[in-house]
């Protein structure tokens, strides 16, 4: 079955979409239900008494619920809405993370969780330490246990699925291993929600970012959990309105967690949405969903082996959604204005991880990224249009 009718861009739209890692396109009920809120009952959260902003925070308040069931976290309480993946990271780096002396991070990481730990004043190997890979990037579990020996009590900010190269980290595994040395794990869960089911308690990391708009929900939209002990120990790092108990001239008081997290309006058409797509997830099943991408991952990955100047950097093994690759003798960047020129969505370049493409010594590669929605013949119409690309540049 093709679950392309639920999303209003592919009715629209004659593009083959394949860059659903840069965003996904959105549920038909969750633009309805941006729509109805701006249209039917518009008014702020957590403030005035009358019907609509009831409404408006009743619903808000069911979507933070509906996340909480939804990745399996004790109470709702653990759940803070952000902006995103990006704000998350910046939120728990500029509060909770600041104090610890050493930060562990992967040779895999997307910018966001590497720029903010540079602006905190960390560099490598001061402050902050990378774990490598081992072949199909795999995640070094030997040198990450040699780093935590080093360096117990440290703050891990690892993500889950790299958005270059689709790698899976065991993420269950790298929250026990940092327990054992008493350090704390954060995991960036970009990637992670519209691919793979997420069970927090199971687990057992301390904070987990995820992103709205990566998962058929509004762009500007996100969460970062946070694991109940910690809540108290969690400065928030922005305050204002929405987050007080009391104030005067002298001090003020904060609310508990969520709200002394939430300040100022929020993105409230935005959370209200998201609920539409993880309710839309939960129809589907995750089972559906990793089915297929799986499919039409190994797909892409023999059709492309087909062609021979296909140049891979990692297997099928241990991956989903993203693909990356390059086209010997060719430049990646004029790849993609060919397949734009031939209605092809894909992204091509450093994916902001421009420390994994220095090591392997390229400027970038040519990404196709997946979620279920697509099928077997966005595949075949990409291999016939990147096919015509390499001729056209190769003759
Ligand atoms: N982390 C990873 C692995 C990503 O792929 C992205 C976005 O591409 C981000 C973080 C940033 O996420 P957001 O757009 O939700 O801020």
């Amino acid at each position: 079955m093709s679950y392309k009718k639920f999303f209003p861009y592919f009715k629209n739209s004659d593009i083959t979409y394949l860059d659903s890692g840069a965003t996904t396109q959105k549920v038909q009920s969750v633009i309805a239900s941006e729509l109805e809120y701006y249209t039917d009952y518009c008014a702020n959260t957590h403030r005035s008494n009358f019907g609509d902003a009831n409404k408006a925070t009743i619903h808000y308040e069911e979507s933070r619920k509906y996340l909480q069931k939804f990745i399996n976290a004790k109470d709702s309480s653990e759940i803070i809405f952000t902006k995103g993946v990006t704000e998350s990271i910046n939120f728990i780096c500029s509060s909770f993370a600041k104090n610890f002396k050493t930060v562990i991070i992967s040779s895999l990481e997307h910018h966001s969780n590497i720029v903010p730990w540079h602006m905190q004043g960390r560099s490598l190997g001061d402050g902050l330490e990378v774990v490598g890979y081992k072949d199909n990037f795999a995640f070094d579990f030997d040198e990450f246990e040699r780093i935590l020996v080093k360096n117990p009590n440290s703050f891990v900010s690892v993500t889950h699925i790299s958005n270059a190269f689709g790698t899976i980290n065991d993420i269950k595994k790298i929250c026990a291993m940092a327990h054992k040395y008493d350090s704390y794990v954060l995991i960036d869960g970009a990637q992670s929600l519209a691919h793979k089911k997420i069970d927090i308690q199971d687990i057992d990391c301390d904070f987990f970012a995820i992103s709205g708009h990566k998962t058929f929900a509004p762009t500007g939209v996100g969460a970062v959990y946070i694991k109940q002990e910690l809540l108290n120990r969690v400065e928030p790092y922005q305050t204002g309105g929405a987050t007080i108990k009391t104030v005067t001239y002298n001090s003020s008081t904060l609310l508990d967690s969520p709200y002394k997290f939430e300040a100022g309006t929020q993105n409230i058409a935005g959370v209200i949405g998201f609920r539409k797509a993880l309710e839309f997830i939960d129809e589907v099943g995750y089972e559906i969903i990793e089915k297929q991408e799986y499919r039409l991952y190994e797909y892409l990955h023999n059709e492309l082996k087909k062609i021979s100047e296909v140049v891979f950097y990692n297997t099928t093994k241990e991956t989903i959604s993203n693909k990356s690759f390059n086209i010997q003798g060719v430049i990646h960047d004029d790849v993609g204005i060919l397949l734009d020129k031939q209605k092809i969505a894909i992204r091509v370049g450093h994916h902001c991880a421009m420390p994994i493409m220095e090591k392997l010594e390229i400027k970038g590669t040519i990404r196709v990224s997946l979620a279920f929605y697509n099928d077997f013949d966005d595949i075949d119409i990409f291999i016939v249009a990147l096919k015509r690309a390499i001729k056209m540049l190769k003759d």
